[in-house]
């Protein structure tokens, strides 16, 4: 099979990257973008933004449904524009790219937040109004330009950052379910060896400085920490898992936007459990699932289903999700073996003690505890499968 990589056409990050906006604005030969801004950003963006002469604003509506990017596609017609500059979160970026690359407009990505790896990626993640997940928009065409102006990125809430760093965390395993099977990845081919090792090093830059990032950013502060962390966060996952393969943990988080009581939990705080699950569908071994699940921990990603809004799951919601991450076209299917919504369910459950046990363990202080190295017996199973029976566990931390 072919081996593909894809990439934007240049990515530039550092503070104060957004003020050159008008300068990249001319490299693509844009006299006239349609600029697609969230308006919470409004006012952090606006002056470098105001600079850009005869740009056509747009305020986002708040969700990439497929009403939206009507919508925007015919502003952007009526109005003549000549590129599309988008300026915001995963959700407006994606729109971004929805309405630039079916009109052959040359597109300029600027995340304000470093909370997914959307930015420099070919495709958009379709939702409906209510937040479900739709469809993936494939455009076989990634942005012109990604500007990440850390000075932006850096004042946004840190639990964005942290976000990001959920969705990074996925990136190098799903990366490697990829490469087992040589599935082809939204890149067009089968996964690169470039790919996997941007992936890992993406894996490994959070692990090193993510804590650190995290601490800095807290206080508005750009170290090389988190110079670091976003490039992980946004430029490494996106390559990472464009050409190397999403899989297990990005299903999960499909199946899991389901649930209505999961919508106001980011996606990368959706993938980081997406992950734990992965990990345990794919019988890692005890010390890798250990290495996530703390790392989680310290920078407070959700580790358990109570943490992403799920404490007291029933069996039939659990099965929702586990049918909905294994539906058809799925990227759950590239994992290098047969993947059913029983073996998914089981796998939720099992990340979801763990996550709390470790839990139990490290936050909460128990002294001299070890972890099981079996992770999880079939008794174990029949009685989380109770426990999410009865609705709730009494085991639940706070
Ligand atoms: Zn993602």
């Amino acid at each position: 099979m072919v081996t593909t990589f894809a990439s934007p056409g240049r990515y530039v990050q550092g503070q104060g990257t957004i003020r050159n906006l008008a300068e990249v604005l001319r490299q693509v030969g844009s006299g006239k973008p349609l600029i697609l801004q969230d308006a919470v950003v409004a006012q952090v963006v606006e002056g470098p933004l105001s600079s850009v002469a005869d740009a056509l604003h747009v305020g986002f509506a708040g969700e990439c449904s497929p009403r939206e990017i009507d919508r925007v596609s015919e502003l952007a017609r009526d109005g003549g524009a000549d590129a599309v500059v988008g300026v915001g979160g995963g959700k407006t970026l994606d729109t971004a790219k929805a309405v630039a690359h079916p009109a052959g407009l040359p597109l300029v990505i600027v995340p304000t937040v470093a909370s997914s790896d959307a930015p420099t990626s070919s495709l958009s993640v379709v939702y409906n109004e209510e937040g479900i997940f739709l469809e993936f928009r494939f455009f076989g065409r990634n942005p012109d330009v990604v500007v990440v102006d850390t000075a932006i990125v850096a004042k946004a809430p840190v639990r964005f950052l942290v976000a990001g760093i959920g969705d990074g965390l996925s990136t190098y395993f799903e990366a490697d379910a990829s490469s087992r099977t040589r599935q082809r990845t939204v890149a067009g081919g089968a996964p690169t060896l470039a790919a996997l090792a941007l992936a890992r090093l993406c894996y490994d830059t959070l692990l090193e400085h993510g804590l650190s990032a995290k601490l800095a950013a807290e206080q508005g502060a750009v170290t090389p920490a988190v110079e670091k962390v976003v490039e992980a966060n946004t430029l490494l996952s996106g390559l990472g898992f464009e050409s190397g393969g999403l899989a297990a943990a990005h299903s999960i988080h499909d199946g899991l936007t389901i649930l209505p009581d999961t919508h106001h939990f980011l996606h990368g705080e959706k993938v980081a459990f997406g992950t734990i699950s992965m990990l345990m569908l794919e019988e890692r071994p005890a010390e890798v699932v250990e290495e996530v699940v703390d790392f989680c921990l310290e920078v407070g990603l959700p580790v358990s289903l109570g943490d992403i809004g799920l404490e007291g799951i029933n069996q039939e919601e659990l099965e929702k999700v586990s049918v909905a991450a294994c539906a058809e076209g799925e990227t759950i299917h590239n994992e290098p073996f047969d993947v059913y919504p029983e073996a998914v369910a089981d796998a939720i459950l099992a990340a979801d003690a763990f996550g709390r046990r470790r839990r139990t363990e490290l936050v909460d202080g128990a002294q001299g505890a070890t972890v099981e190295r079996k992770i999880i017996t079939s008794e174990d199973r029949t009685a989380q499968q109770r426990a999410a029976r009865r609705g709730a566990s009494a085991a639940e931390g706070p």
